[in-house]
């Protein structure tokens, strides 16, 4: 599924009629606070198309998704994140994803242990 979907809390984000704290936009990406930060950098970076994980957006348009890193890459400089962070893509129930909307959590500002839980 592209375009935007009325029932889908990150197409609201990207369209304005959702509030949130935008770190970053551009004619593809917008990026902005978790509203449930699990780090002092909590950033989620999100195509303005709406695809369902990272496997559609792959196939749908590779463009896209160099967009969305470029942005994470461009929001870990602007957060200050020269000491390390970390892009995380939920993909699936089992991969942690509860948003159907794909995007990029950039977390950073505290040691991140590995593995994740
Ligand atoms: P997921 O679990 O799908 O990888 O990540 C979804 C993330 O979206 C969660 O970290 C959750 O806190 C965040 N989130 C869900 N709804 C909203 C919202 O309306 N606004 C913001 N800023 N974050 C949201
Ligand atoms: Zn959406």
């Amino acid at each position: 599924m592209m375009g935007s979907m009325s029932s889908c809390p990150f197409c609201l984000i990207a369209a304005g009629s959702i509030d949130a704290d935008i770190v970053y936009s551009d004619d593809q990406v917008v990026a902005f606070r978790d509203i449930n930060p699990q780090a002092p950098v909590h950033v989620l970076v999100i195509p303005r198309e709406h695809h369902a994980n990272v496997a559609e957006l792959a196939r749908a348009d590779s463009e896209q998704l160099a967009a969305l890193l470029a942005a994470a890459a461009q929001v870990a400089e602007s957060e200050q994140l020269a000491a390390g962070y970390r892009v995380v893509i939920n993909t699936g129930g089992d991969g942690g994803q509860t948003v159907d909307h794909v995007h990029a959590h950039v977390l950073g500002g505290r040691h991140l242990t590995w593995p994740p839980g």
